[in-house]
This record gives C-alpha cells, structure tokens and sequence, in this order.
C-alpha cells in the first residue's frame, strides 16, 4: 500500500473526511486510534446516508462518535447561491473553504437526472468560444471538492439514500468548468469515490468525461475509470481548430483521432462522443459535415451538436436552426447517431460553455476587438468555404 499522507486539517484543526479514498480513510481511522473496521461503518454514513453529523451515526458507540466529532468534520463546498432554470435546470454556485468558487448544474430530464460537475476553477485552456477559458483565476479542484460537488446536489436533492431506480441525480459528467484531463490524479479519486457501490454508487456507465484531447492522459483515463469519454472536436482541419481550441497545437487532429481509436473499451456498445459547438459561419457548412464523417470513419462513436450558447461579450453567433438541421441531416445520413442537443438553463447561464464564477465585465475596448476579430474569422472562413465547396461540387460530392 502506497505511504498515507493526512489531509492537511481546516482552520479549526479538524480534517474533512470527504474526498479520502477507503484506503485513505482506514490510516486515517487508524492513526486517531480506532479500529479499521470503523472506516467502513463511516463509509457507509457519509457516502451512502449523506450524514453530516456524527451524532446521527447510530452504529456507532457514543465515545466513538465523540471522538470523531473532535478531530473530524463532513463537508462540503458551501452552495451560496441556488438558481432554478424556467425548464428545471439548476445551478449552485459553490464556495470552498478558501473563498474560490465554482459551478455546479443539475440537468432533469424524463429518464434520469444528469449533473454536470467542475473540476477547475477557471480553465488553463482558452478555447475561443466558452466563457470559463475568459476567467484568470485557475487552480485544480481537490478530490474532497469534486466529489463535495455530487453530495451538494444530493444535499439539495434530498436524496440520500438515493433509490436504486428513479434517481433524480443519475449520471455525472464531467462538463462544467476546467479541463478534467489537467487534473486527472483528482478526478480520478473522486470519481472512484463516486463509483463505489457502498456509497454514492454511480457506475462508471453513467459517468462521462468530457476532454478538450489531452491525448496522453486518454488511455490512462480509460484504462483506470473505464468512463465514457466525450471530446470536444468542433472543428474539421487544424488550421481552424488550432485557434478555436488552442490545444489542439500542442495535440493535432490526427494524433487526437488515433488516441481515440486507442482508447481502452471501445465497441460500438461503447461509443465515444464527439462534442461540435455549431458556429455561425466558423465551422457549420456541409463540407464541414462531411470532413467530420470522413474523420470519424472506423471510431465507433456519437456526434453531439451543441448550439452555440451565448454570453456576454462572446465572439461568435450560433448557427441558424436551418443549417443546424442540415448539418444534422447530413452525419445521420452517414449512419452516425447526431442528436442536437436542447440548450438547457441558458436563462440562468446554465447551459454548457456558460459556466464562470468570477464575472468580469469586457471593457468597451475587449468588446470592439472581439467583434473584429469575429469578422476577420468569419470572412476568412467563408472564402475557405467557398473554395471547399466549389472543389466539391465539381466532384459531385456535395
Ligand atoms: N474542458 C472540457 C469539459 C468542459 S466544457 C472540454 O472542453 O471538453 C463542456 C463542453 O461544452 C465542451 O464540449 C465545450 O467545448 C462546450 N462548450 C464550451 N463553450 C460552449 C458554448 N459557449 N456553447 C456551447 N458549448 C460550449
Ligand atoms: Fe476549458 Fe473546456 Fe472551456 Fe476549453 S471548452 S476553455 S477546455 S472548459
């Protein structure tokens, strides 16, 4: 067994059980002096009854619930704020301990209930056109603040203990602010967290992670969690993607596609999904459609289309519904699953891409370059597009 470092305790000495993988909790309940078998009775208590309190720990003897109250706390990130969607999307703004904060969204939907967790504050990345890659401040979530995500909503859910069947928080993914794959080691304990089947219990085929291509953490992700993996492709050539998502210099299309073939698991049953935000005149025309079928050839997968969600200050438009429907056309003629998916909570800067806790507001001089430097892209675009087009009307592709 790897050597057990103590979590460093809060202000007032005491050390937050939440976030400690079993192992982890086993030193820990051995080093305050109690026997091992307690870790899994306290197990039970936090992850699977969603106590906060000691006293409530009924199996457990008195002495021993007074001690733990004296060198242990269960937290999790404060929810300071509470907002509700008119379609019954919610979204908490959730502080840690040192003042940070992020964002956390409950999606309902008919057969499930899926939340859509952060796993940075901020975002290293700066993909053009999602509002957290425009916040300054990053630092990596911690595993006891990941999984503090998922217990919040239970919290807010009322559910705990969560119903086999019928839950109202059914499935994660991994989609709210920050690139998981830059903080794999803690996303990887909580989401292990999470999938014990003593505890929160949501299995691994619930459980998807969405990732900008860090390819080199790909395999290991697959490997180890055995999640369903979403990439966020959004656009067809390098040269576009290169200034759309700004990783892709550093990880290329090509060497994107082939981590994907990699990726542990894989099998028509098992399809990774391909997330393209639809951008008015950036990367939404036919030939666009049919690059990306071409590039998905012999990848079991699914294509996602998000409609552009706005927020302030934003360079981009979103696609009008018609070329949306087109576009969606095209890649469901060429066999692939593509649901568009509905915009959720947009009216309480829910929906994906919208998520940022410290609002700034763009200066009037931000504001102009943004909208000049969406103009130069567009026309740039269109004139590729056109040379696109034209080649492929005189092959008789389009
Ligand atoms: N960093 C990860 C996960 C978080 S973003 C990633 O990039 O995959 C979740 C999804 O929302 C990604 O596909 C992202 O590209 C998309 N997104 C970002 N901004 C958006 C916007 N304004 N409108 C629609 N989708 C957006
Ligand atoms: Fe970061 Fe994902 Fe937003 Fe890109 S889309 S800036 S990787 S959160």
């Amino acid at each position: 067994m790897k050597e057990f470092a103590p979590p460093p305790p809060r202000a007032d000495g005491r050390v937050n059980l939440v976030g400690l993988s079993r192992d982890d909790l086993e030193a820990e309940v051995a080093r305050a002096g109690l026997e091992r078998f307690r870790a899994r009775q306290l197990w039970h208590w936090i992850y699977h009854r969603g106590a906060t309190d000691f006293a409530v720990m009924s199996t457990l003897a008195k002495p021993v619930r007074e001690k733990l109250a004296d060198l242990y706390v269960i937290d999790r990130p404060t929810a300071v704020k509470d907002l509700k969607s008119e379609d019954g999307t919610r979204k908490w703004l959730a502080r840690m301990p040192d003042g940070q904060e992020i964002e956390t969204v409950h999606i309902p939907e008919e057969d499930r209930g899926t939340l859509c967790v952060s796993s940075q504050v901020g975002c290293t990345l700066t993909c053009r056109f999602c509002h957290t890659g425009t916040q300054r401040l990053v630092r990596n979530l911690d595993a006891t603040e990941i999984v503090g995500q998922v217990m919040l909503a239970r919290d807010h859910l009322d559910e705990w203990p969560a119903p086999p069947d019928g839950r109202m928080l059914s499935n994660i993914v991994m989609m709210g602010m920050g690139e998981p794959l830059f903080n794999y080691a803690n996303v990887a304990k909580a989401l292990k967290i999470v999938m014990d089947g003593e505890g929160i219990a949501i299995s691994k085929r619930r459980i998807t992670l969405s990732t900008s291509g860090v390819v080199p953490m790909m395999r290991q992700c697959g490997d180890e969690l055995g999640v369903n993996l979403a990439v966020s492709l959004h656009a067809v050539n390098d040269e576009l993607r290169d200034r759309i998502v700004p990783l892709n210099r550093k990880y290329p299309i090509k060497e994107l596609m082939q981590a994907c073939r990699d990726y542990p698991g894989l099998s028509n049953a098992r399809r990774i999904t391909f997330e393209y935000v639809m951008l008015k005149g950036v990367n939404d025309s036919l030939a666009d459609a049919r690059e990306l079928v071409r590039l998905l050839r012999g990848i079991p997968a699914k294509i996602n289309l998000i409609p552009f969600n706005y927020w302030p200050g934003a360079p981009f438009e979103c696609s009008t519904d018609e070329q949306i429907t087109k576009f969606a056309d095209f890649v469901n003629n060429a066999g692939y699953a593509s649901p568009v998916r509905t915009p959720r909570g947009r009216d309480i800067l829910a929906a994906c891409g919208q998520l940022k806790s410290e609002s700034t507001k763009p200066t009037a001089q931000a504001r102009i370059a943004a909208l000049e430097a969406h103009k130069a892209l567009q026309a740039e675009y269109a004139a590729q597009v056109a040379e696109k087009e034209a080649v492929l009307a005189a092959t008789g592709t389009l």
